[in-house]
């Protein structure tokens, strides 16, 4: 189990990754001329911003991901499942959690599937 002290830290870590994805997006949509738009403009404005269906078109799938695992995480940290393999149930290292603070499997775990996976993409390639 990690400490109330290290789950708040790495709340903050996740905070702080979703905040630079939404300002990136938004000095993206500044830059563009876009900008011109009022409409846009408004978008940041409100406070739904997120829930907007304009600002989900505007981010690319991999910043979309990546707020995915993000939300995940921290609905994870709020429910007291954090930190937990998903795999084997056993707490993952918190130095491995501030490194990669949405992880969800252990080290051991995490190789495991990896081996897994890559196994499965050989048998795929020599059936063609
Ligand atoms: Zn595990």
């Amino acid at each position: 189990m990690l400490r109330k002290n290290e789950l708040l830290e790495i709340r903050d870590l996740l905070m702080e990754m979703k905040r630079e994805i939404l300002q990136n997006l938004e000095e993206r949509i500044k830059s563009n001329d876009m900008s011109e738009q009022r409409e846009i403009g408004d978008i940041f404005d409100d406070a739904d911003l997120e829930q907007s269906r304009e600002f989900n078109l505007l981010l690319s799938t991999r910043e979309r991901q990546k707020i995915d695992q993000i939300e995940t995480a921290l609905s994870k940290i709020d429910s007291g499942e954090y930190g937990n393999c998903e795999d084997c149930g056993e707490t993952i290292p918190v130095g491995r959690l501030k490194a990669m603070p949405f992880a969800t499997l252990c080290v051991k775990c995490k190789s495991e599937r990896e081996s897994i996976e890559g196994h499965t993409t050989v048998y795929l390639e020599e059936k063609g």
